[in-house]
């Protein structure tokens, strides 16, 4: 393949949008792959809608994923006199003509092409104008647009290979002759993005489908202004479980990449779920490092379906697609434990629940609860919360472990300081001596064992499910868990 070049061109009109993550991931895996370069170009010709936060924010959001690029960020603007002169260049060359149709005479024919129940096309009047006519209405002052002369002479249409929808054609009729100037004299989006294209000699564009209606007219664009044509792949949408395609205003947060970041994500663990969402393996893998990833990709396995985002609003269990959410499990859990503790560090930092030792006298043990810990959490910011008491005394108590665990036996009120005093003379603090201490005195009372162990969970931690109670006893240490089991056991039962 001679060199490759992407482009990822954002409009900067709002947050990063988990469908954009995924177009810059494409195009990413695909200059990665092929060693090329990948160009980052801010498409912010639109000034009413194009914001510096929205800018700051994809940038910060790519950076983020992990997703660097080689050259740029370019910005459109910069460039308004490519694209004006390329506009002018059509014109000269009688590729394009100027059109002094008034909205009004438009409107009035596209009624009457729709009480005639036709699809509308602009007619073609101005492209009959003589040069003098022409001359005459400049010289009156009359505003125009420039149009694209679509070449209706030859025969047939476009037609192109798309690298996942295969052979696209549009005929030569179905296309009108498009404005490429506004009659303010702004070039268009169409023509803006095809000149920065051929400037930039990008290879592949890779775009979702939403861009396939555009492409037969910039097709015809790049042969007016004598350029290569690159290949097209057109990515599938991606759509809700309605089949409604994900909104911020319909579905809220969980589309903006900076939820993620915010809730707690590993930016590969998103990246890998992005990679899913409409491409996949012939076996379906779905855990793949950046390697691998970059290593499988290819354009024609993205599937030409829409892909679905599986989320269901309000539903308490999964907050985002539950397939996010177990491959951010995933890589929560088996990451090496090194690289972990720089990110659980910082959520800590943040909630004031860091404390210098852990990173000085007690390294060892902190790196030993986060291993422990992390092989229940979903997220980073399951260290904060559902970990809080393992690193302060002032934790919560889910509901449901004080009901299920503590309140159904009223006798743990005094089972559980009477475990505390156990605890208290045990010579060695270690797992194995917790769980004789804790089996024994089950036996003791004649309850079973699980009574004791949930019981102590739920005090010490707040919480009604977590990893193995003896390995969390040894964690909390000696005089934590001591203290909790003799002193907040009472309070629960007020
Ligand atoms: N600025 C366009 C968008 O954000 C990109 C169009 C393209 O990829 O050609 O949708």
């Amino acid at each position: 393949m001679s060199e490759v070049r992407v482009r990822f061109p954002p409009s900067p009109t709002g947050y990063l949008h988990i469908g954009g993550a995924r177009t810059a991931l494409y195009n990413w895996l695909f200059a990665r792959k092929y060693n090329g370069k990948l160009i980052l170009r801010i498409e912010d010709t639109d000034a009413d809608r194009s914001t510096q936060e929205s800018i700051d924010g994809i940038i910060s959001g790519l950076q983020w994923l992990g997703l660097d690029w080689d050259e740029g960020p370019y910005f459109q603007t910069q460039f308004t006199h490519e694209h004006s002169a390329a506009a002018e260049r059509l014109l000269n060359e009688g590729k394009a003509y100027k059109c002094f149709c008034t909205r009004e005479e438009l409107e009035d024919k596209r009624k009457a092409a729709l009480a005639a129940k036709q699809d509308y096309k602009y007619d073609g009047l101005c492209r009959r104008l003589t040069a003098a006519e022409t001359a005459e209405k400049e010289a009156k002052g009359l505003p125009f647009v420039i149009r694209f002369k679509v070449d209706r002479h030859e025969i047939g249409g476009v037609s192109f290979k798309d690298q996942v929808l295969g052979v696209v054609s549009r005929t030569y009729n179905d296309i009108e002759d498009f404005v490429i100037v506004r009659s303010n004299g702004k070039p268009l989006y169409l023509l803006c993005n095809v000149v920065d294209d051929i400037r930039d000699r990008i290879s592949h564009v890779i775009r979702g489908q939403d861009h396939l209606g555009n492409t037969a007219r910039q097709i015809l664009l790049y042969r007016a202004l004598a350029a290569p044509v690159p290949e097209f792949a057109h990515m599938p949408l991606t759509l809700d479980l309605q089949k409604a395609k994900i909104s911020k205003r319909s579905h809220g947060e969980i589309v903006a990449v900076q939820f993620y970041q915010k809730a707690g994500f590993l930016p590969w663990a998103l990246c890998n779920f992005l990679a899913l969402l409409g491409w996949s393996t012939s076996d379906n893998q779905e855990i793949f490092s950046r390697q691998e990833l970059i290593a499988a990709f290819s354009l024609d396995r993205i599937n030409k379906a829409n892909s679905i985002f599986n989320y269901r609003k309000g539903d308490p269990k999964f907050f985002t697609d539950p397939k996010a959410i177990s491959i951010n499990e995933h890589y929560l859990r088996t990451m090496p434990i090194a690289e972990l503790v720089p990110l659980v560090a910082d959520k800590l930092r943040e909630a004031g629940l860091w404390q210098d030792e852990y990173a000085a006298g007690q390294k060892e043990w902190f790196i030993s609860t986060l291993d422990l810990i992390r092989s229940r959490f979903h997220t980073i910011n399951d260290f904060v919360t559902l970990g809080r008491a393992y690193f302060s005394d002032d934790y919560e108590f889910e509901e449901r472990a004080v009901k299920k665990n503590i309140l159904k036996h009223e006798k743990l009120r005094e089972w559980l300081p009477e475990l505390a005093d156990r605890l208290e003379s045990l010579p060695d603090f270690t797992h194995q001596n917790i769980e004789e201490i804790m089996r024994g005195l089950a036996a003791e009372f004649g309850i079973k064992p699980g009574i004791l162990i949930n019981g102590a969970r739920a005090v010490s931690t707040g919480l009604l499910a977590g990893p193995g109670m003896f390995e969390v006893a040894a964690a909390l240490g000696r005089e934590r868990m001591v203290g909790r089991l003799r002193h907040k056991t009472a309070g629960l039962y007020k």
